[in-house]
């Protein structure tokens, strides 16, 4: 179907929209100067904007859309539940049939010690939870001096006040006075900026070992849990080294410490598992999530709560106090069923684990070969490469460009002039593109960064960059 653009006047939408919405993350000043794309439409990976341009979607709106853009099932769901009951809430000993369906199907899907949910509207309520339901089960279980939670630098767990805390983004905790107390941080497990002179398995072992280290520093008696990502999102697309999700673990079960994996972009198929957790190996006592549950449709988030922790809330800890007015949102919830329905039945988390996934890989691994690239790697459907000035012979040992240039910045602007959106975190650029994508749409997609890339090339090279 193309585009009536004529039904949208973009500079007065762009003019509206400088006027009053303020818009997440964004510099308002430079915004206004530009005038922000507005998209109007998306169907499967492609996205639509107001002047009719066609978008190849290489991030999945925001990790988020792993069933593609226009699925007419999920809106049916929603439209349905919302004339039937748009609303009720799940305070005063009340429930709803699509927050217990949900809450049903997320434990037969997850990992067998999760058989309890706490529903959120996104990620950072959800991690705000955690924090939350971490410390009140050492207090119930009468360690009230275990409340440090140790997170990971360049990590992202969203924006709240606890989100933002334990997130490990120099930006964001130099606004506002963060981290709150009590939230602390250590090494992130990127063997490209920290592993010189190691073997990736050696390296895996040192980051997790500056885990014991900091539970040490800190006193074992005054930790409650260690929260990370799988794979680093926002950070830039970390993917850590064998050996390093297995030996956190051991150092959490020593200690007696809560592992959160935060899946809120890992699980729902990402990673060619429903959660990531099964692919590395660990054992989580609470999961986060949210994005891939609703496929971004409707907000939803939520906590997986595993057997260790419910146990005691629920039989020893009385009225937790704590909640949402839209905690178990019938209509975000109907959503996320019809949402993980589809997952099912097209089997997208097994196509990415046995099909796209590699593909891509392999792929996206070609990549590497481009004058500018110096690595590209992929884990099920993420994917980064970093922009280099000058390939050296192995990952350590390449030039890269001045940060203040701005080189991933130059090349998002390519991307997005061309019809491809790939993110850029500082240098590195990289995708999350949705679920559903075939083969022949990797191959699509290839092609287009490959060309984007070379006119990022003739563009540094006009600019004396190179
Ligand atoms: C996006 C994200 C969050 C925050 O989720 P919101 O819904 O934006 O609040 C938390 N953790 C990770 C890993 C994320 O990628």
């Amino acid at each position: 179907m193309t585009m009536l653009k004529e039904l949208y006047d973009t500079a007065a939408i762009q003019k509206l929209d400088t006027a009053h919405y303020l818009h997440p993350f964004t510099d308002h000043r430079t915004l206004g100067e530009q005038g922000a794309r507005v998209m109007v439409r998306g169907e499967g990976i492609y996205l639509w904007d107001s002047e009719g341009n066609q978008i190849l979607d290489g991030m999945s709106g925001l990790w988020c859309v792993n069933v593609g853009y226009g699925r007419k099932s999920i809106s049916d769901a929603v439209y349905r539940q919302m004339e039937t009951l748009p609303f009720y809430n799940s305070f005063f000993n009340t429930t709803n049939v699509p927050a217990v369906l949900l809450a049903n199907k997320l434990a037969a899907i997850s990992p067998p010690q999760f058989q309890h949910v706490y529903f959120t509207n996104s990620g950072s309520e959800a991690n705000d939870t955690n924090v939350r339901m971490a410390r009140r089960y050492w207090d119930v279980l009468g360690y009230s001096e275990r409340h440090t939670i140790i997170s990971r630098h360049n990590a992202y767990h969203g924006s709240t006040m606890a989100g933002a805390s334990l997130g490990g983004m120099p930006d964001m905790h130099a606004q506002g006075g963060l981290p709150i107390p009590c939230i602390v941080h250590i090494g992130q497990p990127d063997y490209r900026t920290a592993g010189r002179g190691m073997s990736e398995d050696e390296f895996g072992i040192e980051a997790a070992s500056w885990l014991e280290q900091k539970i040490l520093e800190v006193g074992a008696d005054k930790v409650a849990a260690f929260i990370g990502e799988p794979v680093q999102g926002a950070g830039g697309v970390i993917i850590p080294p064998a050996t390093y999700w297995p030996e956190i673990q051991r150092i959490c079960d020593k200690y007696g410490i809560l592992l959160i994996a935060d899946e809120v972009i890992c699980g729902f198929g990402r990673l060619g598992r429903w959660f990531a957790s099964d692919l590395f190996g660990i054992r989580p006592d609470l999961i986060t999530f949210a994005k891939g549950v609703t496929s971004g449709y409707v907000p939803l988030g939520g906590v997986l709560v595993g057997d260790r922790v419910a146990d005691v809330l629920i039989g020893q800890g009385g009225e937790f106090q704590h909640g949402f007015t839209y905690s178990g949102h019938p209509v975000a919830c109907a959503a996320a069923l019809e949402n993980i329905r589809i997952l099912e039945e097209e089997q997208l988390v097994e196509r990415v684990a046995a099909d796209t996934g590699p593909y891509l890989k392999q792929r996206f691994a070609d990549l590497a070969h481009h004058p500018l690239v110096g690595d590209a790697d992929s884990c099920g459907l993420v994917a980064g490469l970093d922009l280099v000035r000058r390939k050296g012979g192995n990952r350590h040992e390449h030039t890269a460009f001045d940060s203040a240039l701005g080189v991933g910045m130059v090349c998002r602007a390519h991307m997005f002039g061309n019809g491809m959106i790939m993110r850029a975190v500082g240098d590195r650029m990289i995708i999350s593109p949705p679920l559903v994508m075939t083969r022949t749409q990797i191959d699509d997609m290839i092609a287009l960064i490959r060309h984007c890339l070379d006119l990022t090339q003739a563009d540094l090279q006009q600019r004396g960059w190179l």
